[in-house]
């Protein structure tokens, strides 16, 4: 057991810095020393822009208006993402966060619309949830009834700084400065202290890592090792580039699958962040750069950027006295908006989980086990998109479509093409809904649909898909635009 903790220390300042600090310092700040240090000569990464529901849950536990935050961060709101030439050229699917159809105790609403395809009386999958219809109408509006399930768009320079407003207000303190060197104890390994280019040293019992990429306590001192995903997720390099806005915007993601990646398109208020997710066994940044350039609308404000990255996990989330957060846990890659998402989740079981007394290696390896469990659930979730596809036009295509994947993936395929099945197990991210989503939307269709379905009639069958379809045309025609939505309700200065 190592002594009490009293001293946090946050190395890094993008937005798993200050989602650190912003969650540690209002959450359970009272007893603890929190410094945040960042280098303005180092920047953020600068994307990370779309978000998926569980960031309300976080922003209700810092008492975070969502009004206030839309304003601040030119928000718009998120109903899902539009998955385009991904299955074939040409074909698209929306991969929403509704629920479709209506419950049922005997079977999912899939292994009815699965009949009802048979008999000639379902129609498409989408038609039964509320928040793709509406995503495909442009219509938006947060229900009292909590009846649409939404996220957000967010800008990411301007989230950070507001959550660095909410965590210097409970206290937690930022420190300017570059982090040259970090000491540790010869014998526990512990770190110690971290050492600014000004000679400053700053000290810490617990020291949470969220300088990016470059993992520079977690890897650059502890060594702690990664494992590569990247011969199931072989994209290495995304190029962004923001354009002005030339139309209102859409409430829901794009993502459109190109030769040799795929190109996101995240509207906010005033503007849009474009990004094109690349391979570079098949495609330059050169070629990448030009492939952005002629797929935006809108002049451009900022020139392209290139980034790089490996996709995979740190071995260990928490080592020793420092937790990785962010970048420098990690990176599945962006296609469901998955990372911010492990931030709060590291965050918040951290928060659950926060050794005061002291920390116990039993406390971490939880903590890795859980983390490892969320991290591998989502991995799988975004192999599926690359993997089912009919799609062998390019190289980069053949090799997704070709390659081998996790067992636990396969599993899931196989369930779903011979029975219809889906589950969500304990640390799923995604519900049952989201995979069926995107598992119809690439092209997998079950063998068979559970015969307890049979025990209704055929006008039974009629009379419920259409209860459903009725159901889902009754809000969304109640629903205003997402533009007029957004001027009413929080529309930025
Ligand atoms: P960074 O933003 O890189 O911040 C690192 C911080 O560390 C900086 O403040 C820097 O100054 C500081 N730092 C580094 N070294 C030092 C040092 N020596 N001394 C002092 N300070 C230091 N996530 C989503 O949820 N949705 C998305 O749509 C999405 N899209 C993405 C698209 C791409 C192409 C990429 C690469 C990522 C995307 N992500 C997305 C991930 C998301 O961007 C990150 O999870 C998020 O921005 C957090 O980044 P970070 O804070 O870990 O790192």
């Amino acid at each position: 057991m190592n002594n009490t903790i009293k001293k946090v220390v946050v190395a890094g300042g993008g937005t798993a810095g200050w989602m650190a600090a912003a969650s540690l310092s209002k959450l359970i700040g009272k007893n603890l020393e929190i410094t945040l240090i960042e280098s303005d000569e180092i920047p953020t990464v600068g994307v990370g822009e779309a978000t998926i529901p569980p960031l309300i849950l976080l922003h209700q536990l810092l008492d975070m208006d969502e009004k206030e935050f839309m304003k601040a961060v030119h928000g718009t709101f998120k109903l899902g993402i539009s998955f385009e030439n991904w299955r074939n050229v040409n074909e698209d699917y929306i991969h929403s966060f509704g629920y479709t159809g209506k419950d049922c105790w005997a079977a999912n609403f899939l292994h009815f619309w699965l009949k009802g395809l048979n008999e000639g009386i379902s129609k498409d999958y989408g038609v039964y949830c509320t928040e793709l219809i509406a995503a495909q109408q442009n219509k938006f509006a947060v229900l009292q009834s909590g009846a649409l399930n939404y996220a957000y768009h967010i800008d990411a320079g301007r989230y950070a700084a507001l959550l660095r407003k909410v965590a210097e207000e409970h206290g937690a303190t930022r420190q300017e400065g570059r982090i040259d060197s970090v000491a540790t104890n010869e014998n526990t390994g512990f770190i110690e202290s971290v050492t600014l280019a000004s000679g400053q040293r700053i000290e810490g019992d617990l020291f949470i890592d969220c300088t990016g990429f470059r993992g520079l306590l977690i890897e650059q001192t502890l060594h702690t090792g990664y494992d590569d995903w990247s011969h199931w997720l072989p994209c290495d390099s995304a190029v962004a580039v923001q354009t002005r806005s030339v139309g209102p915007p859409i409430p829901y993601t794009r993502s459109i699958a190109r030769d040799a990646g795929w190109q996101w398109r995240i509207p906010l208020q005033s503007r849009v962040g474009n990004g094109l997710v690349f391979c570079s066994r098949y495609m330059s940044d050169d070629e990448a750069i030009q492939t952005i350039l002629n797929n935006v609308e809108g002049e451009t404000i900022n020139d392209p950027r290139v980034i790089k990255f490996r996709t995979g996990q740190r071995r260990k989330h928490w080592n020793k006295n420092c937790v990785a957060m962010g970048l420098a846990s990690g990176f599945i890659e962006p296609l469901e908006s998955t990372s911010i998402h492990l931030i709060q989740k590291a965050v918040t079981r951290l928060i659950q989980n926060f050794p005061f007394e002291g920390i116990h290696e039993s406390e971490i390896k939880e903590f890795n086990t859980q983390m490892d469990a969320d991290t591998e659930n989502i991995r799988d979730f975004i192999i599926l998109h690359y993997h089912v596809t009919n799609r062998e036009d390019t190289r980069f295509w053949r090799h997704c479509k070709n390659m081998s994947i996790p067992d636990s993936l396969q599993h899931r395929i196989d369930l779903f093409k011979e029975t219809g099945r889906v589950f969500k197990s304990p640390n799923d991210l995604f519900v049952e809904n989201s995979w069926i989503q995107v598992m119809l939307g690439q092209g997998l269709m079950p063998k068979q649909y559970h015969t307890i379905v049979d025990e209704m009639s055929d006008e039974e069958l009629r009379k419920f898909m259409q209860g459903a379809e009725l159901s889902v045309q009754r809000t969304v025609s109640q629903l205003p635009s997402h533009q007029a939505f957004i001027d009413h309700y929080c529309k930025a200065d």
